[in-house]
């Protein structure tokens, strides 16, 4: 059998999103227009970009015997992500974000975990099962122990923490990161300096350096990213495009940053690969249906 390139422990949720002409006051039930669904969850769509970049890519995560739930196994298996360690739960429901946007594009987002927070340490140890694959990657939107459970049973591959959403990390976590994602707000939580020019991104990449990460890469939107490790530090441009919807670039960049590593590919070159990839994904919209393939990120690098 293909050797496991990346083992993804995280998140999948259902997206609900309608669209009204404002938001509602209290009590007050307003008519909207179109209703949509979409796959999302940190964890689900960077195993979406990281698979259907042709990784191979397993997702431990636990959903909901529900229909939501059968839909995110649907649209996890059709991007390619292997299944066969996400967890059902028959009691409560999958992790839903209940997502209103107005006619200016403001959105209100109310999010239930669901299922998310079930995810335990001990379902990760059994899905590891002594064969972690070379990437490990993991987020914020799972219990933090269940993050930790992730990262020890990583001690023989590259653990990668996208740190979203913001919250604080134990020092016991981060000593056990190889490579840490932050954007600017989580980068700003996790160390009290926003990094808006090369001074703050240098002291707020030294200041995870100091609690034990080994390589720091804040992504900066539009501004491409800063990397910080034990070979200095850089900061590399974002590739140019003309973005349409942003959501998820986050996703697509620590997606293709854990499939570069997994081939054993330097740093730099798993960075610039991620930028692009991340750059084409905000050229769509939606989440995992933005990420490109393999074969889109290399025709872009080739222009
Ligand atoms: P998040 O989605 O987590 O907030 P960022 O907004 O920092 O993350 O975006 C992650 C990466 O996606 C950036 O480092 C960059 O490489 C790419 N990216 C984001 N926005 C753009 C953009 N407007 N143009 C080109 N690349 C972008």
């Amino acid at each position: 059998m293909e050797k496991l390139e990346v083992m993804l422990v995280g998140s999948a949720n259902m997206d609900l999103v309608i669209r009204a002409p404002r938001f509602p006051e209290p009590g007050e039930t307003l008519t909207g227009s179109t209703f949509q669904t979409f796959p999302g969850g940190k964890g689900a769509n960077q195993a979406c970009a990281a698979a259907k970049l042709g990784s191979r890519v397993k997702l431990v995560a636990k959903l909901g015997s529900d229909a939501f739930g059968d839909s995110l196994m649907g649209s996890l298996t059709e991007c390619g992500v292997i299944c066969s360690s996400i967890y059902r739960d028959t009691d409560v429901s999958t992790g839903v974000a209940l997502i209103t946007v107005d006619d200016s594009g403001q959105n209100t987002i109310v999010v239930s975990p669901g299922t998310n927070a079930l995810l335990s340490a001990e379902e990760v140890d059994q899905a590891f099962g002594g064969s972690p694959g070379k990437v490990v990657l993991s987020q914020l939107e799972i219990p933090l122990e269940t993050v930790i459970a992730a990262a020890q049973n990583a001690a023989e591959s590259v653990f990668i923490l996208n740190p979203a959403p913001a919250r604080q990390l134990p020092d016991d976590l981060v000593k056990l990161v190889d490579v840490i994602t932050p954007n600017e707000t989580e980068a700003h939580s996790l160390t009290g300096i926003l990094p808006t020019d090369h001074a703050s991104c240098q002291a707020a990449a030294e200041a995870l350096l100091s609690r034990g990460a080994k390589h720091i890469i804040i992504t900066l939107g539009g501004r491409g990213c800063y990397y910080a490790g034990p070979n200095g530090h850089r900061h590399f441009p974002a590739f140019p495009v003309q973005p349409i919807d942003t959501t998820a670039a986050g996703d697509a960049f620590s997606g293709a940053l854990a499939m570069g590593l997994a081939r054993g590919w330097s740093m730099e070159s798993a960075i610039q690969f991620a930028a692009v990839a991340a750059a084409l994904s905000t050229t769509k919209m939606g989440a995992a249906s933005s990420m490109p393939t393999f074969s889109e990120v290399e025709a872009a690098l080739r222009v």
